[in-house]
């Protein structure tokens, strides 16, 4: 690896600063891995590797008066599969992570450098879908919020602009009743298609009020399925449960699956369907059992 300059900051404001004062030539450095094997490879060059690991803010996981749970970019993917208070208010979460990659990654990989990255086989770009996240970003003079529909704008571009930095992202917690379903299939390190579906009760707790279904590792974004909730949502559980095969078909109509090396656009679309059922029929298996 070509040599660089370390700089650690134990602010966010001294970050911005530390990366602009390198003229462009600077990158953010958390848990290194997805940075440092670009940099192995060839692939980027930085002059400066601006450290946020030890900025205290982006290590809470907090919650606010609100009802909102505030989970600062550099928190790792092992404390939030870990974290007692996340598997209280926002469970899914916890759950997804212990499947995420393997353990040495999940111990040093974090939350922001997931998002930041862009990967599209990433499992917290469908989840920040999926629980309607927002994202805080820092730039020189401004810090802005941006929801998690624009935050993804192509594979490896996020809405995190250059010398951007990334606080924090908020997730609404979970609503009493609400039920979840997430399923995941990879044959690589990486995920080839996820399903993710998310139903609260309505006013009367015999129906659901509100379905969301998010896909992600198919295409080069995740992607929310409109069609496919408006047919879950404000019907019974039963019919939710009869109803699945049709909302995973208006899913994978809906979804825009691409060509890469885990699979053809058509085997990524009948992978897309068979999880998203598999995701509602989860949902509401684990309504009749009483978990989240
Ligand atoms: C073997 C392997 C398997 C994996 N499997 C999965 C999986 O199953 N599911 C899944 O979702 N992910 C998976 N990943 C991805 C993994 O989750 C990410 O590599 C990790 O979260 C990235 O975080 P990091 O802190 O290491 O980022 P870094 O490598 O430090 O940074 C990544 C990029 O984001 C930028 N950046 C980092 N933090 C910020 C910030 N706060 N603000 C602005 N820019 C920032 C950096 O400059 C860099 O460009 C896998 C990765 C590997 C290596």
């Amino acid at each position: 690896m070509r040599p660089f300059e370390h700089v650690r900051c134990v602010s966010a404001a001294e970050a911005v600063r530390a990366w602009h004062d390198a003229g462009n030539e600077a990158a953010y450095y958390a848990g290194g891995t997805e940075l440092l094997l670009l940099m192995k490879q060839g692939l980027s060059r930085y002059e400066r590797l601006v450290d946020i690991k030890h900025i205290a803010a982006l290590g809470e996981i907090a919650s606010t008066q609100q009802g909102v749970v505030r989970i600062g970019a550099a928190v790792t993917h092992r404390r939030l599969e870990l974290s007692p208070e996340l598997q209280r208010l926002a469970p899914l979460i916890s759950r997804v992570e212990r499947d995420v990659a393997n353990v040495r990654v999940r111990n040093v990989g974090t939350i922001g450098g997931n998002l930041c990255f862009a990967e599209p086989h990433s499992d917290i770009g469908v989840l920040s879908l999926l629980l309607e996240a927002t994202m805080t970003i820092q730039g020189l003079d401004q810090v802005r919020r941006v929801p998690a529909w624009e935050f993804f704008r192509g594979p490896y571009e996020s809405a995190v602009e250059q010398g951007e930095l990334l606080l924090h992202i908020e997730f609404p917690a979970c609503r009493e009743g609400t039920r979840t379903g997430y399923q995941r299939f990879r044959h690589h390190e990486r995920p080839s298609c996820i399903a993710g579906v998310l139903l609260e009760p309505g006013e009367d707790p015999g129906n659901c009020g509100r379905a969301v279904v998010a896909i992600g590792a198919a295409g080069y974004v995740p992607q929310r399925s409109r069609s496919a909730e408006a047919a879950l949502s404000g019907r019974t559980w039963r019919e939710v449960a009869a109803g699945a095969a049709e909302a995973a078909a208006l899913t994978a109509a809906e979804s825009d699956p691409t060509e890469d090396l885990t699979g053809s656009v058509e085997y990524k679309r009948h992978l897309v369907e068979v999880l998203t059922r598999r995701a509602v029929l989860e949902a509401v298996g684990r309504m009749e059992e009483g978990q989240a």
